[in-house]
């Protein structure tokens, strides 16, 4: 069976919705996905910013409690009995501040005179680790990148230095950082971890890492990582980076200029993302009813374009399968195609059935139409005279004056019969020169009236030939003379024959014959 109209109109109705849907859907989703990480990454970056500022603030506020320590202990340096002085110093510095988690001051040569927490009992050794010995050599506030400590512990170390009052370096006033053990870092970054999967870490200039939520990773040095790269190279931003770990991060970043560290805060892509997949769920869910909603629209509508061609298409199926499909004039066309094939069938329907119903040289009925009438009114028992004509000696008329001549007179037969019918009466050509009229209603004397009035006006008439022809007429009567229709056809024709055969130019009826 082939796809009808209604339901192709339909699929495809159907197919551009559900395609223009999806489109909306999948350009809605990537949008959506590309604003939620411009955003992510944009909140990262101020972020980073954010936090750089605040460790930043955090660092010189300390360089400078540590230079007013400096310039508070500067008297006492290499005086006797101050040892009591610069001990209660380390202390107050270490408790006070809670910033570091050791504190010392040395003399110019690096020797230890004071430390807190005093049980690291290093009073009196010599300062001599990466960043005391930096530290000493520099002689100004300073801020170490991470090393190992003399307590073996990973170490920042920062310190001011101690001038006298001419200038002369004295030593250092300094604190250590445990970068492995609970510290400020912690307090200052750690707060901000977030659980999503967000999260901080900082570097040092080259990209050690100084502070991470899991301790394991500090003092790790991060290789091949883009962000990293651009804290390096002292820049600070946002961009899209997959970790050491290969989950993709949306990263933002920004230096600390002070201690020229690092610091990024990132968030996995995927997490950043997972609103938008929660959108396009809700999405879809709000579209299928406006998706269900607008395909019953859609059935409505198709089958309404395709009605007419439907009916039309059952119509022309029936008319040329001989069946009974409804009448073409119940089609309803709406629309330009619709009314123009209507218009086209209608037409080529009523040809072709006058074309088979109609003789083309007299335009009377033809043989096929009178048999379906015949038929019909003897099913229906319908009364009616059957009158058969048959010119006399046609042939001559032919050879005398050629076979066009010979058409021309049949015409004028023709006309003459459909002259002398009445409204309801049926003419038609039987053969070639043979002609039947049926009378319905018509009783037997009517009908004889009737034929030979007919029969009177051609005889005394001129036909195109140039020359009277006359007629034979034979008539039998349904039901009275026979019931079927071509027995009395036969019948009519016996009448017909006896006409002929009495001398032509005359009308016999059954009755007449059975006397
Ligand atoms: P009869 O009086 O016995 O009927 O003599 P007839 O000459 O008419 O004899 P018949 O009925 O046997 O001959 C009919 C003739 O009609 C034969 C044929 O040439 C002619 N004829 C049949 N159809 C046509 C037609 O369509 N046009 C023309 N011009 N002649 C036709
Ligand atoms: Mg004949
Ligand atoms: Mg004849």
């Amino acid at each position: 069976m082939r796809l009808s109209l209604k339901y192709l109109i339909g699929l495809v109705a159907f197919l551009s919705i559900v395609l223009t849907l999806a489109a909306s859907i999948i350009s809605g989703y990537r949008v959506e996905q590309q604003s939620l990480i411009e955003s992510t990454l944009e909140t990262n970056r101020a972020y980073a910013v954010k936090m750089a500022q605040s460790t930043e603030s955090y660092l010189s506020m300390t360089l400078q409690s540590m230079e007013a320590s400096a310039n508070q202990m500067a008297p006492f340096m290499g005086q006797e009995n101050a040892e009591e002085i610069l001990l209660s110093e380390v202390n107050r510095m270490k408790k006070q501040t809670d910033t570091f988690n050791s504190v010392a001051i040395a003399d110019r040569d690096g020797e230890i005179l004071a430390v807190s927490p005093e049980t690291l009992a290093l009073k009196g050794k010599m300062l001599n680790s990466e960043g005391g010995r930096e530290a000493l050599k520099k002689r100004e506030a300073f801020i170490s990148q991470p090393y190992i400590g003399l307590t073996g512990r990973l170490i920042i170390f920062l310190s001011s230095p101690i001038f006298g009052n001419e200038g002369d370096y004295l030593g250092l006033i300094g604190g250590t950082i445990y970068l492995k053990e609970e510290n400020i870092l912690q307090q200052v970054l750690g707060e901000h971890f977030y659980k999503d999967g967000s999260y901080v870490y900082v570097v040092d200039k080259s990209g050690r890492i100084i502070y991470h939520q899991n301790p394991w990773r500090v003092n790790e040095v991060v290789e091949g990582n883009a962000v990293v790269q651009q804290l390096i190279a002292g820049k600070s931003g946002a961009m899209e980076v997959v970790n050491t770990e290969g989950v993709e991060m949306l990263a933002g970043y920004a230096t600390i200029p002070t201690a020229d560290w690092g610091i990024v805060t990132q968030r996995p892509k995927e997490v950043a993302l997972a609103s938008s997949v929660t959108m396009i769920k809700e999405m879809i869910l709000k579209t299928i009813p406006i998706l269900l909603f607008s395909f019953l629209g859609i059935l409505l509508l198709s089958y309404k374009i395709a009605q007419p061609l439907t009916k039309l298409a059952t119509y022309a199926e029936s008319s040329t399968e001989n069946k009974q499909g409804g009448k073409i004039n119940d089609v309803r066309a709406w629309y330009y195609e619709a009314v123009q094939l209507k218009q086209a069938l209608n037409y080529s329907l009523n040809f072709f059935i006058h074309q088979s119903t109609v003789d083309p040289l007299t335009k009377l009925m033809n043989r096929r139409a009178m048999d379906a009438h015949l038929e019909q009114w003897t099913g229906q028992g319908r009364p009616f005279a059957l009158l058969i004509f048959d010119i006399d000696k046609f042939k001559r008329v032919n050879d005398t004056y050629g076979h066009a001549m010979g058409d021309e007179v049949l015409k004028y037969l023709a006309a003459s019969m459909l002259e002398a019918a009445r409204k309801d009466d049926i003419c038609c050509r039987f053969g070639g020169e043979e002609f039947v009229m049926l009378l319905p209603e018509t009783d037997r004397q009517t009908a004889f009236q009737v034929a030979e009035r007919l029969r009177e006006k051609l005889e005394s008439t001129i036909s195109p030939c140039g020359e009277v022809v006359t007629i034979s007429i034979g008539i039998a009567m349904h039901p009275e003379d026979r019931q079927d229709s071509d027995e009395l056809l036969e019948l009519a024709d016996q009448c017909l024959y006896e006409a002929k055969r009495t001398g032509r130019n005359r009308t016999i009826e059954y009755a007449t014959l059975r006397i």
